[in-house]
């Protein structure tokens, strides 16, 4: 037997890694088990190329708890360690990569800005174990040994009996760990980190129906056997090509990572490059609702089929965050800060490479099967609006297939609505108007008007369409949008023909001044307009401007453009033609003619939705004595 001590400075090692990583504790078995998957996997390869001269067979690695031992185990078939090895991979590369983590991270380990602590390695087996045992046997024609340590730099190294080839790793669980002893919490790590590792898993094992022969006896009564239960799916459909995989394949493999979701996915994007960096992995557009907080953070993160998180920030763009899936790449450094990683270059690439492929799949999308893509357009448009405004390279692709859709159920391009409004949609300045509606029903007789005019109307409802409209003015020069019940559109818009007053100069200024008086002046600027007489007498509408810097101060999922706040403006346009302009006017009776305006002005806030509370009741009121 040969007795040693680990050549480290730190003289204790262990209490530190426990202190310093405490909260991340149960990363060791991630560890471990990827040490068994290496081990095996590099066993494969040596075989593949004849340079081991075994039978590869199909290994398993197990996990196997020993509640009344208090141990926990972790067997391979790998390819196991000569004693030299151990002296070399454990005794000295591990705890040289012990130490190092530990000078590296001594005074940032706990900074929230660290991703996992990801290649901690074998000796985070001391987080939760007074003494680990490694019983390891060569694959090469070597006796196998056995290694103990008991947490100081202390350890001791024997030959052992072991007749197979591969590693056991007998963890002797801490009194402060004993939740590692625990089937369930050890069956939901391993499905948290290792669902989709490469080699099969076992952990324990489950009753399993035997098929019906074909010529079963009438009275066959089916047969059950316990079989090793496999934890794992070791060949994830992301590691598959995109021309191996059906769409079912796609959606089994969502249900497979959601299992608590029953929304089925829009459709996928299969990522896969292996230069300049390598990247595989799955996005799906899943249904969103307008409430993008909640929905972040359901992307995977995996380092050659481990789990390493699902806060992908900074790797993936941010508006891509409200996605689902997975992505794996080894070439993600993981150590390290957010700051860090979003200020490093290949992971800029990754997000640049990330972006270009999923505006190209929407384009091919569209390009393919347009009417499928206008039925998901509204399920989509949020994270292709917030893309817009946010990615200056998905910006500059969006064009080709963002949708505006009308009132009517019609979707255009940017270029297809140019080209359908270059008509006569002109205004003043010989700028095309746009003219949207954000909800249908509570600006319904402002779009009757305007398609009553001929326009088309869009329908543009999203919570940050403000900001896009204002992106989409300043990129086209030619092009101004308008809610239909922003000032009167007839202004806005070259009229068709003009309207001859039917008051005088004077007879304007004098109603002027008796609706000032009565019409509160912080909210409403009173404007006078020779319209048809059969339009409405009083109509309340908002500058364009106001309300979308107002709008945009308020949207935008909690404040991501936030802009203080804007205080409340309208227009009261009066209809100097209709006959009411007329009766206010002549009216001699004061009272009266201050209960027609306030009337007048209360219908027209009615038809606005903007009549409420107070002001409500006392309009009731007032409509009740006036008819009774
Ligand atoms: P890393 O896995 O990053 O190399 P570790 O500290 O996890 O670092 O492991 C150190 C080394 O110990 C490994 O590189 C490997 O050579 C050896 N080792 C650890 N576990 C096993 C195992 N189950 N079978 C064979 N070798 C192992
Ligand atoms: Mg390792």
């Amino acid at each position: 037997m040969t007795t040693g001590k680990i050549n480290v400075s730190v003289e204790n090692i262990f209490p530190l890694i426990k202190k310093f990583l405490y909260s991340d504790h149960e990363i060791f078995l991630r560890e471990l088990v990827s040490n068994a998957t290496d081990a095996t996997l590099k066993l494969k390869h040596l075989t593949s190329i004849g340079e081991a001269k075994v039978e590869y067979g199909n290994p398993v690695i197990e996990v196997k708890i020993d509640k009344e031992g208090k141990k926990l185990h972790i067997i391979d078939q790998g390819i196991g360690m000569t004693g030299e090895e151990v002296e070399k991979y454990i005794n000295q590369v591990a705890f040289s990569g012990a130490e190092e983590f530990l000078e590296k991270y001594k005074d940032s380990a706990k900074d929230s800005g660290i991703i996992g602590h990801f290649g901690l390695g074998f000796y985070s087996a001391f987080m939760v174990a007074e003494k680990v045992e490694i019983i390891t046997k060569s694959y090469k024609d070597e006796p196998a040994v056995h290694w103990v340590c008991d947490g100081s730099p202390e350890f001791t190294l024997e030959p052992a009996d072991k007749i197979t080839r591969g590693t056991e790793i007998v963890l002797h669980i801490a009194e402060d760990s004993t939740e590692f002893l625990e089937e369930g919490r050890i069956r939901g790590l391993l499905t948290k980190y290792n669902k989709f590792m490469p080699v099969p898993i076992k952990f324990g094992t489950r009753k399993e129906t035997l098929p019906k022969p074909e010529d079963a006896p009438e009275d066959y009564k089916a047969e059950e056997v316990e079989v090793d239960n496999i934890i794992n799916n070791p060949t994830p459909a992301w590691t598959k090509q995109p021309s191996d995989l059906t769409d079912e394949d796609y959606k089994q493999f969502y249900r497979e990572l959601y299992p608590m979701q029953f929304d089925e996915p829009l459709f996928n994007i299969h990522l896969n490059v292996d230069y300049p960096f390598n990247l595989t992995g799955i996005l799906y557009f899943p249904k969103l609702s307008a409430d993008l907080q909640i929905q972040k953070d359901k992307i995977q993160l995996y380092q050659n089929q481990v789990f390493v998180t699902d806060n992908v920030e900074g790797i993936v763009p941010e508006f891509l965050t409200m996605l689902r899936g997975v992505i794996d790449s080894p070439d993600i450094p993981l150590n390290v800060s957010r700051s860090y990683l979003q200020a490093d270059g290949a992971v800029k690439k990754i997000s640049n490479y990330i972006t270009r492929k999923v505006a190209d799949k929407l384009k091919s999308l569209f390009n393919e099967n347009r009417e499928d893509f206008e039925q998901k357009w509204n399920d989509i448009k949020i994270v292709l609006e917030y893309g817009m405004l946010t990615e200056p390279k998905f910006y500059e692709k969006a064009g080709a297939f963002v949708l505006y859709p009308t009132v009517d159920g019609k979707y255009f391009t940017i270029e297809e609505l140019k080209e359908k409004l270059a008509a006569n949609h002109t205004d003043k300045d010989g700028k095309l108007v746009v003219l949207y509606a954000s909800n249908k029903d509570a600006q319904h007789s402002f779009i009757e008007t305007a398609k009553g005019k001929g326009y088309e109307v869009l329908l543009l409802d999203s919570p940050i369409i403000s900001h896009v409209i204002q992106k989409l003015e300043a990129d086209n020069e030619n092009l101004t949008f308008a809610r239909v019940d922003a000032d009167h559109i007839d202004r806005l818009i070259k009229k068709d023909e003009e309207q001859i007053s039917k008051l005088s100069d004077e007879e304007k200024d004098k109603l002027k001044n008796v609706l000032e008086e009565i019409v509160p002046k912080q909210t409403y600027s009173v404007q006078l307009e020779a319209m048809d007489s059969s339009a409405a007498p009083f109509i309340i509408t908002q500058p364009e401007f106001m309300r979308r810097m107002k709008e945009m101060s308020q949207s935008g999922g909690g404040g991501m453009f936030g802009m203080g706040s804007f205080p409340e403006m309208y227009n009261l346009v009066v209809n100097t033609n209709h006959e009411l302009s007329g009766s206010i006017l002549n009216t001699e009776d004061k009272s009266h003619q201050e209960a027609l305006v306030k009337q007048a002005l209360d219908l027209a806030k009615l038809s606005q939705n903007l009549l409420k509370g107070e002001e409500l009741t006392a309009f009731v009121k007032r409509s009740f004595e006036m008819i009774k």
